[in-house]
């Protein structure tokens, strides 16, 4: 069962420079597809298997987001139609996607996974990884793996102003990357994805221009 006055409510509240990333892991097509008839177009999974499932039976028009961890062996089970995969966080694993969106002819686009939570289990990169990477990426140009712009996800906590720092973070290393520009790709770097159920209206605040919502839309997850 899905909320639809959730989902309308938070589309209003997105506006149009927001771009709502609908996390269905774990629930049924029957209820992806009753978001989709409502107009959503873009659908978040996590596992590789399940992605690929959904992908098989639902409408083609649909735009993938694979927002867990990847493993760099089964990129090539989503690379021919994966829209936006927001989880990279190795050079290891960009240049395996680069590799097979070739294979497919196509380009795919990337986020880097930054780490800005306090809790042990987030993967991603820190700030000097992520400046390590971006000039490994910048001597090793790969044409069909194309990053767009960073994710994060802030701490699991009550503390709303830890969180809004953890975003404020985010969006400084983001900026930074676009304005400093050290491998003259700042202008591909569009997209910054922060914000989650508890949290997206803080992290639009603090200027996510993409949410990836789950359990408001489709309930909680067991
Ligand atoms: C599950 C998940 C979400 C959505 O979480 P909700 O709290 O259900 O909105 C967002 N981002 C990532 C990376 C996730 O794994």
């Amino acid at each position: 069962m899905i909320n639809v006055e959730n989902y309308k409510r938070i589309i209003d509240e997105l506006g149009d420079k927001v771009t709502l990333v609908a996390v269905s892991k774990t629930k049924p097509v029957e209820d992806i597809l009753a978001l989709y008839d409502l107009g959503q177009r873009d659908f978040g999974e996590n596992y590789v298997q399940e992605i690929t499932e959904k992908y098989e039976q639902l409408p083609k028009d649909i735009r993938w987001h694979f927002i867990g961890h990847l493993q760099s062996n089964k990129v090539k089970q989503i690379a021919s139609f994966v829209q936006l995969i927001h989880g990279v966080d190795s050079l290891k694993l960009l240049g395996e996607i680069d590799k097979q969106a070739e294979k497919n002819k196509r380009t795919i686009d990337c986020l880097l996974q930054v780490y800005i939570a306090q809790e042990e289990t987030k993967f991603g990169l820190d700030e000097e990884d992520l400046n390590v990477l971006m000039s490994q990426y910048a001597d090793e140009p790969m044409t069909n793996a194309r990053i767009i712009g960073l994710m994060g996800m802030a701490s699991l906590t009550e503390d709303m102003g830890k969180v809004r720092k953890e975003f404020e973070y985010l969006k400084t290393l983001f900026d930074q990357l676009r304005t400093h520009d050290p491998i003259a790709i700042g202008s591909q770097l569009t997209i910054l994805s922060m914000g989650m159920s508890s949290d997206y209206k803080i992290a639009m605040e603090e200027g996510s221009n993409m949410v990836r919502i789950g359990s408001l839309l489709f309930g909680e997850r067991k």
